[in-house]
């Protein structure tokens, strides 16, 4: 039996879009209060029932959420241009290492949009 969990974590961050047209509102100081999916998918152990501890997502996630968390996105290294694109993007890259059965990072900029990335080009 193979399973997809998926946990939610939330963080609070500034940013600026660099690259949009002139005069889009984007462009000006302003901060989200972020919601990310992480999915997982794996099989389920018929010894325990379980396929991974959501609390070990949760100390995976720890560290990444430190560096996001009530910062200037712009400021960090690779993010730059913090669009929800690139933001999801930079989240897979330091979670998959760590995270291998890591199927799916879906980043919420407002409660009704968001970006999902699954480790394409
Ligand atoms: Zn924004």
């Amino acid at each position: 039996m193979t399973v997809r969990l998926i946990h939610e974590f939330r963080f609070e961050s500034a940013h600026r879009l660099p690259k949009v047209p002139e005069g889009h509102k984007c462009a000006r100081l302003h901060g989200h209060s972020f919601k990310v999916e992480l999915a997982v998918r794996g099989p389920v152990s018929a010894d325990t029932g379980w396929f991974i501890d959501f609390g070990e997502l949760y100390e995976i996630w720890k560290p990444v959420w430190e560096q996001l968390d009530h910062r200037y996105l712009n400021e960090i290294p690779g993010l730059e241009n913090p669009t929800s694109e690139v933001l999801a993007k930079w989240i897979w890259e330091k979670m998959k290492p760590l995270l291998p059965s890591l199927e799916t990072v879906i980043l919420f900029e407002t409660c009704d949009a968001r970006c999902e990335y699954s480790g394409d080009d």
